[in-house]
């Protein structure tokens, strides 16, 4: 299970500057694919090789006055139940604010890790300045340029070195794990409960680890497979659920904890952007999906209805469209079996490993039939092909000239892969290597 470290702090004090920074990190030395789409708020770090979960809640940040205070007490809670560790930035151009003591008052309260940073502390005068903040106090503080970069190894280092280490012990190791994701309101509960009645069921806590993180083992329809779900349905008196926010960061954990994610959808809504967030969370962990418009029972329905609403998700979810859409109805129970016939038919579709022998002897034809189109008078020649031994289907195809394939053509590989060995629902990487 990833650790999450979220960062919290006032407006403007320099969240998502950092934020960013420790993202380029990443992009710039492990995550070679180009084209993924990045989200502003969410994404992967590592430290000396541990990685973990990076969460900007500013940049969720609803920018009405009023509601303003309430919010970030919001957040700040939100940040406490959901991460691992949190880093709390203050501005040293501002000095201490009445803001600042009310998070930290919080911060304090929790029993999780608080690094408290003092950000835009560029030179020696600006360090002597952060010595005002020793009035929230505390013992001890981090002074940093998240502009330069300069202050976060030192940051860095303790809080990695601080992640729990209690290896998180699964107990139901092996099984496929299911996460239905979506909007407030779109019947998660609904389709839960319909799957829960016509069998018994354990709901195991697991204690530790996730506070809050149910596991419900089931053993229907011929399936075996766990239902993964974190606070959400539990914590719905507590927090308003109607922030994008809430959703996202409540849907971080259980996604990243599934192989396969049912997004719902509210049918009398469509595909809307908070759908398109919790779509780039799964697509980014790379995690099956499958996209499941509920509440079919309310809509008006002639001739094209369902081809034309597929059609308008598709439109808006970009280039990965080999995405199973189902419509349902979580209420009537209508196609509750045929989701999950079809989440299983997506796990086995990520679990799959095609055979080297096999993979090169459908693939090397193609690309010798199509190669990839000569540049500046050179021809590339894709010569082996291998998947990789990756939780998600993975390839990397080994040719003369790398560099010069280009993204069309990547995409192209991808598609015949689809084509040839079905990987409906799930997440494809292609890497062009030299050999
Ligand atoms: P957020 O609202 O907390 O996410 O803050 P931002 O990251 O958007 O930063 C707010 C402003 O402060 C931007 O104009 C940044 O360029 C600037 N800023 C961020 N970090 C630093 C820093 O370390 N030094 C200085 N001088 N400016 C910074
Ligand atoms: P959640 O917030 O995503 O867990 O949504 P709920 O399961 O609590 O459902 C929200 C509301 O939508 C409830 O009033 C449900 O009865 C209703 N609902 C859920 N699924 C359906 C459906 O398939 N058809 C109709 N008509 N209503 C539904």
């Amino acid at each position: 299970m990833s650790n999450i470290v979220a960062i919290v702090g006032r407006p403007n004090v320099g969240k998502s500057t950092l934020f960013n920074r420790f993202l380029e990190r990443r992009e710039a030395i492990v995550d070679a694919t180009a084209g993924v789409t990045r989200d502003r708020h969410y994404g992967k770090s590592d430290w000396n090789g541990v990685e973990f979960t990076v969460i900007d809640t500013g940049g969720y940040e609803v920018n009405t006055e009023d509601v303003f205070q309430e919010e970030i007490t919001k957040q700040v809670e939100l940040a406490v139940d959901e991460a691992t560790s949190i880093i709390f930035m203050l501005n040293v151009e501002e000095g201490l604010t009445d803001t600042d003591q009310e998070i930290y008052e919080l911060l304090r309260r929790s029993n999780k890790p608080v690094y408290i940073v003092v950000n835009k502390a560029d030179s020696a005068k600006e360090e002597l300045a952060a010595t005002e903040f020793y009035q929230l106090g505390i013992e001890k503080y981090y002074t940093m340029s998240s502009a330069t970069g300069s202050g976060t190894g030192e940051l860095l280092d303790d809080i990695v070195k601080d992640f729990p280490t209690t290896e998180y012990k699964d107990p139901f190791e092996g099984l496929p794990k299911i996460t239905i994701a979506g909007r407030p309101n779109v019947g998660k509960s609904t389709l839960t409960n319909a799957l829960l009645d016509a069998e018994r069921n354990i709901v195991t806590d697991v204690a530790g680890t996730t506070r809050d993180s149910i596991q419900t083992l089931y053993n229907k329809f011929g399936y075996e497979f766990v239902l993964v779900d974190t606070a959400g349905m539990r914590r719905k008196a507590k927090v308003k659920e109607d922030l994008e926010f809430y959703s996202v960061m409540r849907s971080i954990r259980s996604i990243e904890y599934s192989d396969v994610v049912i997004i719902m959808v509210d049918a009398t809504l469509g595909w809307e952007s908070q759908d398109m967030n919790i779509f780039g969370l799964a697509q980014k962990n790379r995690k099956g999906i499958v996209i499941v418009v509920n509440k079919w029972d309310l809509v008006e329905k002639e001739t094209n209805t369902t081809r034309d609403f597929e059609a308008r998700i598709k439109e808006k979810i970009g280039q990965f469209t080999d995405i199973p859409i189902l419509f349902v109805s979580a209420l009537t129970k209508q196609r509750i079996l045929k989701t999950v016939e079809v989440a299983m038919e997506v796990y086995q579709n990520r679990a799959k490993k095609i055979k080297t022998s096999k993979l090169n002897e459908i693939m090397l034809p193609i690309f010798e039939k199509t190669p990839p189109p000569a540049l500046k008078g050179k021809y590339v020649k894709i010569k082996y092909c291998v998947q990789l031994p990756t939780p998600s289907p993975q390839f990397v195809f080994f040719c003369n000239l790398p560099q010069y394939v280009k993204e069309a053509y990547k995409r192209f590989a991808e598609n015949q892969l689809r084509k040839e060995f079905g990987f409906t629902g799930v997440p494809i990487e292609v890497y062009f290597r030299q050999k």
